[in-house]
């Protein structure tokens, strides 16, 4: 048998089958209506959930492949289907990597499988980093952590924003300061618990895509948390503060630990709208028909779609390669992560844009899907770090120069 190769598995297979059928049979057809409405899209979740595709075993099921590339092909086909509603299901994958990266096997026991609830009561998982003011610069956090001894409690206070299913997840997982003085190195990560007093929603933001993706401020004022809230517990976070003040290296932080894992399988969902932009781009093109005969037959047309495909195909193997990469435990020598995610958001954004021009003025309105894909695309060199973000870890990974 051959060491290398890039075919994929029966079970990976399957999988993939399984995943565009829901794809393709719930998921697209509910895009256009839940884009409109833009609100969160429970009766799909709820689908989801049934079918045992949002659910806690399942995620472990397709984590536990040794390759890596079955989350990135879970998250390519439902893509396909729609960024909003995967968002929308998947969301709090964010929240639960938060509490796997971070959290001892009793939390990850005790707080995951309340991320999921049942198909009967769907519950859903948020992971608040990003602030006002701590974008990109995730080291500036203003939100506050204050261990109270008499009580045993951790004390927050803060304003998160842009979170993704933020004031509507049951489980939000919060990166908040402990030791301001020493910037991320004193970060650590809480679960806020079901239903706890002084955690709210504040605004909810209207976007440009990915609309069926609830998007709001999460205020955080004198919340409670037990102490087993802290994720990781307090004995290694006073450790870790303990050698950060020694000056020594104080191991991956918490909110960089949970992006690095996710950043892969945040490029396939990129893909996932590329791939559907194309594939719909080219039907289009060989059926439509100016001049008496149709637009592919000219080169200008045909090698734009030539292009497109180069591109995602590009972009899907640097996706795998990351995946791989974290699944066997090789280091990112290069920012291979970043790299990932940074071309396969670019090719999202680029492609659905050609995809528009192929269908000229019907690719620009509402009644077909390649507006909403475009629309969709753009986020992916926003969130989870923006392209100049990404470019920025490959440089510095590749130079061995702190590049600003
Ligand atoms: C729809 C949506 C969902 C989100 N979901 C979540 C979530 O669930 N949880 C969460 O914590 N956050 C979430 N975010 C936040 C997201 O991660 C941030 O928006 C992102 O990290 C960028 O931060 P910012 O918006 O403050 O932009 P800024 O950091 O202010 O960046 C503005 C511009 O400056 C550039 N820039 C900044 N610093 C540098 C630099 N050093 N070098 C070069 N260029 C630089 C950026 O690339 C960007 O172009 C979400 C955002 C959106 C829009």
């Amino acid at each position: 048998m051959a060491d290398f190769s890039l075919d994929l598995n029966e079970d990976q297979l399957q999988i993939q089958k399984w995943v565009h059928d829901f794809a393709e049979d719930v998921v697209r057809p509910a895009a256009h209506e839940w884009d409109e409405r833009e609100e969160t899209p429970w009766p799909i979740i709820e689908e989801a959930a049934k079918v045992g595709l949002y659910s806690w075993d399942f995620c472990t099921n397709a984590y536990a492949d040794p390759t890596g590339i079955t989350w990135p092909i879970v998250s390519e086909e439902m893509c396909w289907g729609d960024a909003g509603i995967t968002l929308a299901i998947f969301g709090s994958i964010l929240g639960v990597t938060g509490i796997v990266a971070n959290g001892t096997p009793e939390q990850v026991a005790e707080w995951v499988p309340q991320c999921f609830g049942t198909p009967d009561k769907v519950q859903l998982g948020a992971f608040c980093v990003s602030e006002p003011d701590a974008g990109s610069d995730v080291s500036s956090l203003r939100t506050r952590a204050v261990y109270d001894e008499a009580t045993d409690e951790w004390v927050l206070n803060g304003t998160k924003t842009w979170i993704t299913n933020g004031g509507i997840a049951d489980v939000h997982v919060v990166v908040a300061s402990v030791e301001p003085e020493l910037k991320a190195r004193g970060h650590a990560s809480f679960v806020v618990p079901p239903g706890t007093p002084g955690l709210s929603q504040g605004q909810k933001f209207l976007k440009h895509g990915i609309r069926a993706s609830h998007t709001a401020e999460v205020v955080l004022d004198d919340v409670r948390v037990p102490g087993r809230c802290l994720l990781g517990g307090k004995e290694k976070l006073d450790a870790r503060i303990a050698r950060s003040r020694e000056g020594q290296s104080s191991g991956v932080q918490a909110a960089m630990s949970t992006f690095e894992a996710t950043r892969p399988i945040v490029g396939a969902q990129a893909i996932g709208i590329a791939r559907a932009a194309y594939e719909y781009a080219l039907d289009y093109a060989k059926e439509r028909v100016q001049f008496g005969r149709p637009i592919i037959e000219n080169q200008a047309i045909a090698f734009k779609l030539a292009d497109m495909k180069t591109e995602i195909d590009a972009s899907r193997l640097l996706v795998w390669r990351a995946a791989w990469m974290a699944a066997t435990r090789k280091k990112f020598e290069n920012g291979e992560g970043s790299m990932s995610k940074l071309k396969a958001g670019e090719t999202a954004v680029k492609v659905t844009e050609e995809a528009i021009q192929i269908l000229g003025g019907y690719g620009y309105v509402r009644e077909y899907p390649v507006e909403r894909w475009h629309r969709d695309a753009k986020i992916y060199t926003i969130f989870e770090g923006t392209s100049e973000i990404q470019r920025l870890v490959i440089a510095r990974a590749i130079s061995g120069v702190h590049v600003r």
